[in-house]
């Protein structure tokens, strides 16, 4: 099985870098392939360009194995939708079951994804707890009837189940990484070194010292 995870990566940091090696392990993926939007359909405009935060991604998984930068919707016109990248790799790319993973905070709007209802055609989902978000309940609008208990059900079928997963809790954001450089503060081992010297050296996310437009 190959496990998807998608995000803005607005920086990468090690709450999303802490699931990948956890997913990995405890879902016995033969990798996991982390895959940076180009334009999310759902929220703001990322703070800095999609070349940035793909090479961002790739300095924090230089020499880690299994842990694959996958630069598939950057690459790709258009707003990135998870539909086309879960079609794209299921009849293009891999042969292997997909899990999509995602945090609470993204399931939690799942059903505002375009075409929600196809995903679970193409992968199976896999739920990661997030400190200060609530476990969902089963509804019509989050594939209620999809969800099941135990892991080992999703190694019985290619796609199709909903599985919540509760990994080492790591109350880190991008949005709280952004605001402490916006305020020069110190975001040192939120994120690696080799991230934040890339930061630091391209000036991202810093406040505009003085408003620039006449
Ligand atoms: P932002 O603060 O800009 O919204 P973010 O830190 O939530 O960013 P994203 O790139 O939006 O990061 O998230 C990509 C995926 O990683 C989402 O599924 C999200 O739920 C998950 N994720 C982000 N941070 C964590 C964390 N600390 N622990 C577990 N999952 C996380």
């Amino acid at each position: 099985m190959i496990g998807i995870y998608g995000g803005t990566f607005d920086p990468v940091h090690y709450g999303h870098l802490r699931t990948a090696v956890e997913i990995k392990a405890l879902f016995k993926l033969s990798e996991v392939r982390l895959i940076p939007c180009a334009r999310p359909p759902h929220r703001d405009a990322p703070m800095t360009d999609a070349e940035q935060r793909l090479t961002m991604l790739h300095l924090a998984l230089d020499g880690q194995p299994g842990l694959i930068v996958d630069d598939c919707e950057i690459r790709r016109k258009g707003p990135s939708y998870t539909i086309d990248t879960l079609v794209h790799l299921k009849t293009l790319v891999v042969s292997e079951a997909l899990i999509l993973f995602m945090g609470t905070d993204a399931f939690a709007g799942i059903d505002k994804w375009y075409q929600w209802q196809r995903l679970l055609d193409y992968a199976h989902i896999v739920v990661i707890t997030r400190p200060g978000y609530q476990m969902p309940r089963p509804t019509q609008e989050n594939f209620g009837a999809h969800w099941v208990s135990e892991r080992a059900q999703l190694e019985t079928d290619q796609a199709g189940k909903v599985y919540f997963q509760t990994l080492t809790q790591l109350d880190i954001s991008a949005t709280a990484i952004r605001t402490l450089l916006q305020q020069g503060q110190d975001a040192r081992f939120l994120l690696p070194d080799k991230v934040l010297n890339f930061i630091q050296q391209h000036h991202l996310y810093q406040a505009t010292p003085f408003n620039l437009e006449k």
